[in-house]
């Protein structure tokens, strides 16, 4: 293939754009990215290598090679690993195959710090070489192909590239960047090694760096040593040395390893900046026996909710990288998880298929899961305890319970102090979904759920302080969906509950009431929505309560008819209730029905919701009730109380303009 020049892909050229005008103020990270390819290509020629040795050529030894060149202005960094035939490098460095890549434009803030952030969890690497060059250069050829058959591909980074074939001795990358001049210090090589020290420590095989000596300057005056020397300067030897570590962290002794060292291995292979919130690392022997090192990030990544995204965890087999993205081990509601999972057993040309019917994974899968919550367990244990308001509790006796504690055990507990609200904060709502999707571990996740509350505006009550602090005689715990906090809190279902003084926990994630689905009691105590069903206070309401809505239903039946008649179109039924105290009307839904709030989210995704018709339940008590009886508008203010009902809860009227005509009558 003889010279030609080709254009980016639209998306390449914006995405260039942006690196280059977006991230100069974090120009170190591209030597993260390149070597991290490097070490990617690495391992899949070992991976590929698996089924054909010939592949290895006669380099069997796996390495990254870094090399400048001061006067040339020349940064290098080459890999023997799988290399490029030259329609992989048109393809690979020209398009972005990835579907998120749109959503990474839209993403960008125009902040610095954060879109660099971004720009790892993209895989937009390669690129990120712009940050310090005004020009690339690419040598490669593919593990296996002819020396005739290289390829050279060149660009300055705006709309084109040239490609042409080459004769490539060596198997494997090279790239070779041409510095800008506000760049020029990537040439040296105390700074690539202390970026190397900060980011690639870890990489499993070694980064080799010429060395260097000093060399004092010629004589000025060769016959006379007094006469003073030319300006001396570092030499380079010939001989290489590797520059990091080079052995996988996981493999180590827990003891051997610091926490900045665990830290930095976490932001190696999640791209993250920030350093995680806690990290689980254990060898488990056994039937299956593998190493786990596993971190919750600090930070939600932007696509969290995306199900179908990659999850994080890489899968090696004794030391040989696998595969990224391997969903097999741990479920979707752990798809925050990042992290390394080393098996003794699997076999190394284990493939996707294969994974999800494996014995051991299953095994491996458990485990980390485990783990997992158990970590999370862990920091929830340390948070600082919810301290409730005692507001509309009568009966509270203020008293500060002290656990003693050694020194050790409170600095411990300072430094955790907070992370589990944070961290649920950042994926509390993912971790629900596990109530509906992992049966076995339905309790434990329980345990590890907070809400705001009518008593807590912050979200740290969890079930256990809920029962912990129950009106004696209550019999369930009581809770109300809605799309935002001041739309749960100001609920008219609310009312009664307020009055008495029972606290009722406050859920407006979207994903609450259908992972309340499958969660029907806490510790052999129903979960009941105030929303749902007739209210049944049981042992809270005294016998004159008790008395005075079974009359008030028996006056009101007259009248209940009449309502059921004008709105039966709209509500399934008409009924009195003792939840309200200042509104005259509310919604709620049979026991079993799905909420309105979920049904009108779902039509609003788009999605089919079935018909839902609410009962209407009606204060005695309200004066705008008691006029209804014999009023000449019986019938406008019927419907005007279930429109009311129907917006109190963040709803609209089906017919919005009727329901504004009507009031608009009786204010005339
Ligand atoms: P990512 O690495 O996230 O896929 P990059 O933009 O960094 O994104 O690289 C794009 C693709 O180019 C890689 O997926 C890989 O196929 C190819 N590539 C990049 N660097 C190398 C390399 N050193 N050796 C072989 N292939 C490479």
């Amino acid at each position: 293939m003889s010279k030609q020049t080709l254009s980016f892909q639209a998306e390449v050229a914006q995405l260039l754009h942006l690196v280059t005008h977006s991230l100069y103020s974090n120009k170190e990270i591209f030597l993260r990215e390149l070597i991290s390819n490097a070490s990617d290509a690495c391992d899949k020629l070992r991976y590929e290598a698996i089924n054909d040795s010939g592949l290895y050529e006669d380099a069997p030894n796996l390495e990254v090679r870094v090399s400048f060149d001061k006067d040339a202005k020349t940064l290098t960094i080459t890999d023997n690993g799988i290399g490029m035939s030259a329609q992989e490098a048109i393809e690979h460095l020209g398009t972005i195959a990835k579907s998120g890549t749109k959503d990474f434009v839209a993403k960008l803030s125009g902040d610095q710090k954060a879109d660099s952030q971004l720009i790892g969890q993209f895989g937009v690497g390669f690129y990120s070489g712009y940050i310090v060059a005004d020009k690339i250069t690419v040598e490669s050829r593919r593990a296996g192909m002819k020396t005739s058959e290289g390829v050279r591909w060149v660009s300055g980074g705006a709309g084109d590239f040239e490609v042409e074939t080459i004769e490539r001795a060596a198997r494997g990358t090279s790239v070779t960047l041409h510095l800008r001049d506000d760049a020029l210090d990537y040439a040296s090589a105390w700074k690539i090694k202390s970026v190397i020290a900060k980011y690639s420590d870890h990489i499993s095989l070694p980064i080799l760096m010429e060395k260097e000596e000093w060399k004092d300057g010629e004589l000025i005056n060769p016959s006379d040593e007094k006469g003073g020397r030319q300006p001396g300067a570092m030499v380079k030897t010939g001989e290489w040395e590797t520059v990091n570590k080079a052995n996988a962290i996981w493999a180590r002794a827990k003891k051997d390893i610091t926490q900045e060292q665990y830290d930095d291995f976490y932001k190696q292979i999640s791209h993250d900046f920030e350093a995680p919130l806690a990290h689980t690392h254990n060898r488990v022997e056994g039937s299956t026996e593998y190493t786990q090192l596993l971190y919750i990030p600090s930070k939600a990544p932007f696509d969290l909710y995306n199900r179908d995204k990659s999850a994080g965890v890489k899968l090696y087999v004794k030391r040989v990288f696998i595969m990224d993205d391997a969903e097999a081990l741990l479920p979707t509601y752990l798809r925050f998880v990042k992290g390394v999972v080393d098996s003794a057993d699997l076999p190394l040309n284990v493939s996707r298929e294969l994974l999800q019917e494996s014995r051991d994974v299953k095994a491996i899968r458990e485990g980390c899961t485990k783990r997992v919550l158990g970590m999370l367990e862990d920091l929830a244990k340390h948070d600082k305890p919810a301290t409730p308001s005692t507001e509309g509790a009568t009966d509270a006796t203020a008293e500060t319970v002290t656990d003693v504690l050694s020194a050790e055990e409170k600095a411990e507990a300072e430094k955790s102090a907070g992370k589990y609200s944070k961290f649920y904060q950042e994926f509390g709502a993912v971790l629900k979904e596990g109530l509906g999707e992992d049966f076995s571990n339905r309790e434990r996740l329980a345990k590890l759920l907070r809400f705001a509350s009518t008593s807590s505006d912050t979200v740290s009550v969890g079930f256990a302080d809920y029962k912990a602090r129950m009106k004696e005689g209550q019999e369930a715990i009581y809770y109300i969906t809605a799309d935002t906090l001041a739309a749960a809190k100001n609920s008219p279902q609310l009312e009664v509950f307020k009055k008495k003084g029972i606290e009722v926990l406050l859920m407006t994630d979207r994903v609450d009431e259908w992972a309340l689905n499958y969660l029907h009691d806490f510790d052999g105590t129903p979960l009941q929505s105030v929303a749902k069903g007739a209210v049944d206070l049981g042992k809270l309401q005294d016998e004159t309560e008790k008395k005075a809505a079974e009359e008030a239903a028996e006056a009101f039946k007259p009248l209940l008819a009449k309502l059921k008649e004008a709105l039966k179109d709209k509500a399934e039924d008409v009924r009195v209730t003792t939840r309200l105290v200042d509104s005259p009307a509310c919604l709620v839904v049979k026991d079993d029905g799905m909420s309105t709030q979920l049904a009108r989210m779902l039509k609003q995704a788009g999605q089919t919701a079935p018909e839902v018709k609410p009962v209407l339940e009606v204060n005695a008590e309200h004066a705008l009730v008691k006029k209804l009886d014999g009023s000449v508008h019986f019938h406008d203010l019927a419907h005007i109380l279930f429109d009311q009902a129907l917006l109190a809860e963040g709803g609209l009227p089906a017919d919005p303009a009727a329901y504004v005509k009507r009031v608009n009558a009786l204010l005339v």
